[in-house]
């Protein structure tokens, strides 16, 4: 059950929407728990409380998880278990995985490599790029200070070739470049598609 890596490290899955990133995330930490490995899984939470919930996939997979409202609510939990990063002896967990990483706030790259730095394999799932097509928050800077990058593809519901773009839609119509990310009382959805058939409103 050796790690190819020597200590703490950063294991990074991006891809859009329906790309399984979810899943992919699912398995990696099923099989540290199957390991007897202690496994703590983070999702970000819309208010401020911490509730037990779960990760779960589109497919309906799911696994137990933590909803906090960024970063810091992930360090403030985990220095619960333990005084995080202050001691050699801390109880951190042996596993940290993070879904819909992107949502955590600009605190979560010092985070993440703070854990990879105290031994920690963190493993982090997220969108690569929003819905312009445009890289993601902190998740590029992550990328590249990560010792292991899985970048997977969804299927375009338009032709069927693998996608790597969110096309987001807002009643139906795709959404504009600077469409508000948060848009009140309208019906948004999301769809996976190619770079041919990812579409900005003008
Ligand atoms: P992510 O976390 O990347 O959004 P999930 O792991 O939640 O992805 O879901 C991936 C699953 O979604 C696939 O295994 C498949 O069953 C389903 N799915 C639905 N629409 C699509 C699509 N357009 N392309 C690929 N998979 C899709």
């Amino acid at each position: 059950l050796k790690s190819p890596y020597h200590g703490g490290h950063l294991e990074v899955i991006v891809g859009p929407m329906f790309s399984g990133k979810s899943e992919e995330l699912i398995r990696r930490v099923t099989r540290a728990v199957i390991a007897r490995q202690q496994v703590a899984v983070f999702k970000p939470a819309i208010d401020d409380r911490y509730h037990a919930t779960q990760v779960a996939s589109h497919a309906g997979r799911s696994i137990e998880a933590v909803a906090v409202r960024d970063a810091s609510a992930i360090r403030a939990h985990l220095a619960g278990q333990g005084p995080l990063l202050s001691s050699p002896e801390t109880e951190l967990p042996e596993v940290v995985g993070l879904d819909e990483a992107q949502f955590f706030g600009p605190d979560l790259g010092p985070l993440v490599l703070d854990l990879a730095e105290a031994g920690v394999r963190v493993i982090l799932a997220g969108l690569d790029l929003d819905f312009r097509a445009e890289p993601f928050g902190c998740i590029p800077d992550l990328l590249a200070r990560a010792e292991s990058v899985e970048k997977l593809t969804a299927i375009c519901t338009v032709c069927g070739a693998p996608a790597t773009r969110s096309q987001r839609l807002i009643g139906g119509q795709p959404a504009r470049f600077d469409d508000p990310v948060v848009l009140v009382g309208a019906q948004e959805t999301y769809e996976a598609r190619c770079r041919v058939h990812h579409e900005l409103r003008r």
